[in-house]
């Protein structure tokens, strides 16, 4: 069945792996970025424009760019999404002595404190129609990483966020879920040194990094009524690290 889905952060990696994906499967899709210019991004590769549609807007500032973006949304497609994915994240890796105020909130505004608009604007239409699906995206890193007590505290919050959608609005038939990323193969993850790339391979079970075509396809099915039952899972694609 066709929905409207918003997938944030789509002009690159897993949010633009999940665009593509949920387009191919006839769905319509709202894809978003930071900037005007990252957003010619999203709609890149895609040949037919009629079921797709690319936004931006700083998370960092995320009360006013919710509003613009369910303005924009409701005026092109006259109704609200009934299932997002909460891709968009950052992070700025310190070590917690060295860490600067700017790099801790500059994650908790991105990674957390948008997720808090982003609920609070598309819930109530879910409420409104009984039916909706979140998706956030969190991460392995929820568990502790060093060198990233800002991004594993957001991350691990967002486990806490969605389970409490999942318990206090299962019975308007909307549900909530966490996709819990490993290492997957992106700008993110290029950005470690090599010596960083062979510690995490050398943890990996399956020996290698995900690629986000595997995250794109737990996505579809976590917006797609097949997964119906599902709800207040945080649900783990790691290559078999541990997680707990
Ligand atoms: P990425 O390649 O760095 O892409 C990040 C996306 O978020 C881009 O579309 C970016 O838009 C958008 N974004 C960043 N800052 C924003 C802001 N201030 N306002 C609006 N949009 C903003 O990230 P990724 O590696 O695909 O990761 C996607 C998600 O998966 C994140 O939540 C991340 O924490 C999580 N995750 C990733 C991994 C991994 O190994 N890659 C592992 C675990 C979890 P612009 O292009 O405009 O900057």
């Amino acid at each position: 069945m066709s929905k409207l889905v918003l997938v944030t952060g789509a002009s690159r990696g897993i949010g633009k792996a999940v665009f593509l994906k949920l387009l191919s499967m006839g769905h319509r899709v709202i894809g978003t970025a930071s900037t005007e210019k990252s957003s010619q991004l999203i709609l890149d590769g895609v040949e037919n424009h009629d079921q797709c549609f690319a936004l931006y807007g700083d998370l960092n500032n995320p009360k006013t760019t919710m509003a613009h973006w369910a303005d924009a949304i409701n005026e092109k497609f006259k109704e609200m999404p009934s299932a997002i994915i909460s891709n968009a994240g950052i992070t700025r890796d310190n070590l917690m002595l060295r860490m600067t105020d700017d790099q801790w909130h500059d994650v908790v505004q991105v990674n957390l404190n948008a997720n808090y608009y982003l609920v609070k604007t598309f819930l109530k239409p879910m409420v409104k129609a009984r039916t909706g699906k979140f998706v956030f995206l969190g991460s392995v890193s929820s568990h502790g990483n060093p060198g990233q007590s800002n991004y594993a505290a957001t991350k691990a919050a967002i486990c806490g966020l969605s389970r409490s959608i999942a318990l206090e609005y299962g019975a308007r038939n909307i549900t909530s879920n966490v996709i819990s990323p490993g290492f997957i193969e992106t700008d993110m993850t290029n950005e470690l040194t090599l010596d960083q790339q062979k510690s995490i391979t050398d943890r990996i079970p399956l020996k290698r990094y995900g690629q986000v075509d595997d995250v794109a396809n737990l996505a579809s099915f976590l917006i797609s009524n097949e997964s119906n039952y599902i709800t207040g899972q945080t649900i783990h694609i790691n290559g078999g690290m541990r997680t707990t």
